[in-house]
């Protein structure tokens, strides 16, 4: 499932191929994503209008339209944006190595086709079809986020403003850094790496965490997704950029998937894996002080 990092990426991507761009028509193969509107209804919704920005709450993103309106997307487990810049004519032949993706309209798992007025196109294709697409007209409150925390790089975020969280609960600090509602777009792969990092049992209750362990783990949260975002996220299934790229911070994981593999901080005890409220955590007993 892609976290703050891929999604991040998706972003990027978006923002540096649709923005400016007019939706002339839209085609729905499949109204599943379509979780609060009719396909007529969204294709009045979104035909005529202009992408004027693209930008990410959580895991969300978060398209605005010129007329105030917008769309809030979640990729869930294998949503993804593949954009389509015009094709040049037989002439020069079909774009390869560098150029944008070609994908056939008849493609497996395409969902939605955005038409843009300059000739180029906006594939939305989901094979498990999870993910979802909810329309806002102007001046609506955004449910998503209003549900959900804060970015962990926002200014309020302070390892203080941490600490004040983290004393009303008496869970294992693991899980409690996966709900959405304290921060946002946080996932099990960065929250395992950034524990470790840190150095803090992830079994630990999250009320018994001290002021120097906070600032050590917000430190780390914001490093892991930094490098993360950097690499172009983690490709663990099938997670892809918008160019169909992918991730590279998979060759930078500590202890995510590393079962049995030897600590590379201490060198000298395995990476152990437990289950914590159905999602495997991975930590070295040694340097995180797991008994
Ligand atoms: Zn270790």
């Amino acid at each position: 499932m892609p976290e703050l990092p891929e999604v991040e990426t998706v972003v990027r991507g978006l923002k540096q191929t649709i923005i400016g761009k007019t939706v002339e028509s839209v085609k729905i193969l499949d109204e599943k994503p379509l979780i609060n509107s009719k396909v007529p209804e969204f294709s009045r919704f979104i035909e005529g209008r202009r992408f004027t920005d693209v930008l990410r709450f959580g895991k969300y993103i978060h398209f605005l339209l010129d007329n105030g309106s917008s769309l809030v997307a979640h990729l869930r487990m294998t949503g993804k944006y593949i954009y389509q810049d015009v094709l040049l004519g037989t002439e020069a032949g079909p774009r390869t190595e560098a150029g944008p993706p070609t994908l056939p309209e008849n493609s497996a798992h395409l969902r939605i086709i955005f038409y843009f007025t300059d000739g180029s196109k906006l594939f939305y294709k989901d094979m498990r079809r999870f993910g979802t697409i909810k329309i806002y007209r102007d001046g609506a409150v955004i449910e998503e986020k209003a549900r959900t925390g804060p970015d962990p790089f926002e200014k309020i975020v302070t390892p203080a403003w941490l600490l004040e969280k983290l004393k009303k609960r008496k869970q294992a600090i693991k899980p409690v850094l996966l709900d959405q509602k304290l921060l946002s777009g946080l996932g099990n792969i960065y929250v395992c790496e950034a524990l470790f990092k840190a150095q803090v049992n992830p079994f630990l209750p999250a009320d018994r965490l001290d002021e120097n362990m906070a600032e050590k783990l917000l430190a780390e949260i914001r490093n892991v997704l930094r490098l993360a975002i950097k690499k172009n996220g983690t490709t663990i299934s099938d997670f892809r950029s918008i160019d169909e790229k992918s991730g590279e911070f998979q060759a930078m994981l500590q202890v995510y998937g590393k079962e049995g593999e030897i600590c590379r901080k201490c060198g000298s005890v395995t990476i152990s894996r437990r289950k914590q409220e159905q999602r495997s955590t991975y930590y070295c007993s040694y340097c995180q002080g797991v008994d």
